[in-house]
């Protein structure tokens, strides 16, 4: 049944365009353009935005009728609204962004399905903190305590109101997952390949053969020249075959 004061409340709406990557989270015929939303009453940008499908986590800057609010503003209607995400790669820094501080220190935390990108992420110089037992509360305060960006194929994450930096990864393939993320939150100048462990993100630096013969088998003593290991775990690493295929797979992460 409708009333007339409730006729006249859901009547209300703004006009919306989010831009990059958050047409991701769009349905095909709101990508790109500017669409009409209505709401009820005079909700946060925030909650409106929520309502659009697009998790905020995932948003730098909302420009309201060209000025730059935060995400408790309330719509009023009849406003235009641009949205843009955290790794907006257009300058919009004369712009206020929601945080002071972007965070790109690029350190990362990612959810549990994503070990094989932890592991190259790692092999890159990625500072990435990642365990399979973590649940989403524990990734999220993690992120929090040490403004890390949260990776994640989990869309509902990105939702929760207190995150403050995440990245949605599209694809399904590691390989393929490592290039969109370098990609996507522009990394590529920032690789600093093997210089993290890939079992336990601690620093790993340059060891002698004296260091470390008494851990390792004989022969790789003998066959290999340069050593390096774990601060944290004391794992040694050599360039043996497994380097090998890790320099192939940089090589190729550069290329594209
Ligand atoms: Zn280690």
């Amino acid at each position: 049944m409708n009333y007339p004061d409730e006729h006249a409340r859901a009547s209300r709406s703004a006009d919306f365009r989010f831009y990059e990557e958050l047409n991701d989270f769009l349905p095909e015929e709101r990508r790109k353009v500017s669409f009409r939303q209505n709401f009820q009453g005079t909700p946060s940008v925030r909650d409106a935005i929520q309502a659009i499908g697009v998790p905020h986590g995932a948003i730098d800057l909302i420009l309201v009728d060209g000025l730059s609010v935060d995400f408790s503003h309330r719509l009023q209607g009849g406003e235009r609204v641009a949205v843009y995400p955290v790794f907006e790669r257009l300058d919009i820094s004369p712009a206020t962004r929601l945080r002071a501080e972007p965070l790109r220190c690029s350190r990362f935390i990612l959810d549990v399905h994503l070990g094989k990108l932890a592991r190259y992420m790692r092999m890159l110089g990625f500072d990435t903190a990642y365990s399979n037992d973590w649940d989403d509360d524990t990734i999220i305060e993690i992120s929090l305590e040490q403004k890390r960006i949260i990776l994640t194929r989990d869309l509902g994450i990105l939702k929760q109101r207190r995150v403050s930096h995440g990245y949605w990864v599209r694809c399904s393939e590691p390989l393929d997952q490592v290039q969109e993320v370098l990609n996507a939150l522009d990394l590529s100048r920032q690789l600093r390949p093997f210089t993290r462990c890939l079992e336990c993100n601690g620093d790993i630096h340059a060891v002698g053969k004296d260091e470390i013969r008494s851990h390792i088998a004989r022969d790789i003593v003998d066959r290999f020249d340069a050593f390096w290991q774990c601060a944290e775990c004391r794992k040694i690493y050599w360039q043996g075959s497994h380097y090998q295929r890790m320099q192939e797979r940089i090589k190729c992460i550069n290329r594209n």
